[in-house]
């Protein structure tokens, strides 16, 4: 898959096991709430709810397992033109 995708958590629905961090590292982290947000290209936690982050090239197939393994189906993977869910629970 090469188009550009962003990816998304609902933190609401998190329950902080931690398997998307184990994953992808570069794209997911806690924050002191422990719970898990992604990150921006410079590292920095995007904590607004809703927060897109775009997934870098080489961890597509990292961030689209965590989506689907997820135990709490809170992680979206989207397409960046469109917004279309290709992983996660609204796929
Ligand atoms: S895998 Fe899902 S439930 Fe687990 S920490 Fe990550 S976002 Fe939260």
């Amino acid at each position: 898959m090469s188009e550009p995708l962003q990816v998304w958590i609902d933190q609401s629905l998190c329950t902080g096991d931690g398997l998307c961090v184990q994953y992808a590292p570069e794209v997911f982290e806690f924050d002191v709430d422990g719970l898990a947000y992604v990150k921006d290209g410079a590292d920095e936690l995007l904590t607004e709810p809703g927060a897109r982050a775009d997934v870098p090239a080489g961890l597509v197939q990292d961030v689209i397992a965590s989506a689907k393994e997820c135990p709490g189906d809170c992680i979206h993977v989207v397409r960046a033109r469109d917004g279309v869910e290709i992983a996660g629970p609204d796929a």
